[in-house]
């Protein structure tokens, strides 16, 4: 099955943009992803082809019209499509959306530009508000590109080993743990002595080890969650939580 992603933009030439090259780009080459990026401009209804103004109650900016956007999604997303809007108001895009996303049909995703998008879309069509950072960009394109190619990944046959997914960072609520290769010493610097053990055992208890020190020092939204999810006991009774 093909993944079918529609990207509805002001800027169809931005797609598929760095998602031609490399991994993605062989995967969409081999037909196991479709890129189709449709120009919102084109259900415009004026002769000047407008698909913004004023913002109402006043301000800086110009907002796109629920109207022309409406008339876009309608015409170009399949019923069946999940459809997500890039904004810096959305809920927080997270590795297990992705995977989820990636073993549907695809996705459609609509870019916003400007100071963003009338309300009322949202609330006349089934839209998924996504953000990809507390950050604001200027257009909602390169977000797209963030999701599709975390999607496009997973998709089978994309990834060199189909393990190679398996313990990455966000798959077991914890960051992955750190990598090493070659040269043994560098700048001085050695490789720790327990992966060139060869002891399978201690090299994975090394490794889980320092994806928990990782996860507690850089992300301690993500270790709460873990470890609050690690101390609810079968029965759903809460048990004394890890110092
Ligand atoms: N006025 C908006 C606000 O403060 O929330 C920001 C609009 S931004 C300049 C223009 C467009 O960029 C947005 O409509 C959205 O599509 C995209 N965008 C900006 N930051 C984003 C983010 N963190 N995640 C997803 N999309 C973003």
């Amino acid at each position: 099955m093909t993944f079918a992603a529609k990207i509805l933009t002001l800027y169809p030439e931005m797609f598929p943009g760095p998602l031609g090259i490399s991994l993605a780009g062989r995967a969409l080459a081999e037909g196991k992803w479709s890129c189709d990026a449709v120009q919102i401009r084109d259900f415009a209804t004026d002769k000047h082809r407008s698909v913004d103004d004023t913002p109402a109650g006043g301000g800086a900016g110009m907002v796109m019209r629920a109207d022309v956007l409406a008339a876009a999604i309608d015409a170009a997303v399949p019923e069946n499509m999940p459809l997500l809007a890039m904004t810096p108001r959305g809920k927080p895009l997270t590795q297990d959306r992705v995977r989820a996303l990636a073993a549907g049909p695809g996705v459609a995703i609509l870019c916003g530009r400007f100071e963003g998008i009338d309300e009322r879309l949202f609330e006349a069509r089934a839209i998924e508000p996504v953000s990809i950072g507390d950050y604001v960009l200027s257009g909602g394109e390169l977000g797209a590109l963030v999701l599709l190619d975390a999607c496009v990944r997973l998709l089978p046959g994309v990834m060199g080993a189909p393990s190679s997914g398996d313990e990455e960072s966000f798959e077991s609520g914890l960051l992955e743990y750190p990598h090493y290769t070659r040269p043994a010493e560098w700048e001085g610097r050695t490789i720790p002595e327990v992966l060139r053990s060869g002891d399978h055992a201690k090299i994975a208890a090394w490794r889980k080890s320092q994806a928990e020190i990782d996860t507690r020092s850089r992300r301690p939204d993500l270790w709460e969650r873990h470890v609050g999810a690690r101390v609810q006991s079968p029965s759903g009774a809460r048990q004394k939580k890890e110092e």
